[in-house]
């Protein structure tokens, strides 16, 4: 799988390719197909203001550097996806990104993470980039042992999904000392 698109230097979609519809449907999320999306600022992909900001830095360093690559995690409830984005700087102070599907590793399905399935009004806070869940110890875990410390295996009380970026990925990004190695 692999999905590539292009940002003007006003961070507007100008091209989308590859396999971006497939993606979209395949995460629940076909508002996300392309057509629906060209013209739009990127920001429109991303949820939540940190990764809003996250995203306007890899765009800033991109644009620096020339190239920029960070490897993240986009789940579906039976499989664990590694990815790799990699930005290029592009002509016109536009941005040519990439994202690739590095390996992929089937697991039973995970209940928290359909998005079909029906909320409480908790809420759980998910790495955007990892995908790791923060417990209410504020200790970031994979989310099949969230699932079990919290014992979240009925689907009645699913909480809701908050995004966010945990401690380390926020080292990766920023540049904070981090204690855990890197995902
Ligand atoms: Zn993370």
């Amino acid at each position: 799988m692999k999905i590539t698109y292009r940002i003007d230097a006003q961070d507007r979609l100008t091209e989308l390719s590859g396999d971006w519809d497939q993606f979209a449907q395949a995460n629940g999320a076909p508002e996300l197909a392309a057509a629906a999306l060209r013209g739009k600022p990127l920001p429109a992909l991303v949820s939540g203001t940190e990764m809003q900001s996250l995203t306007a830095m890899l765009l800033k360093r991109a644009r620096e550097a020339g190239a920029v690559e960070v490897p993240f995690r986009c789940d579906a409830p039976d499989e664990r996806r590694f990815l790799t984005m990699e930005l290029r700087r592009d002509a016109e102070d536009g941005v040519a990104i990439e994202t690739r599907l590095v390996r992929a590793e089937p697991r039973p399905p995970v209940a928290l993470l359909d998005a079909r399935l029906p909320r409480t009004d908790e809420l759980l806070v998910i790495c955007s980039w990892c995908k790791c869940v923060r417990l209410p110890t504020q200790e970031w875990v994979e989310v099949e042992a969230a699932v079990e410390a919290l014992g979240l295996f009925q689907e009645a009380q699913l909480p809701q999904l908050s995004h966010g970026i945990c401690p380390p990925c926020r080292a990766r990004f920023f540049g904070a000392p981090t204690t855990r190695p890197a995902v």
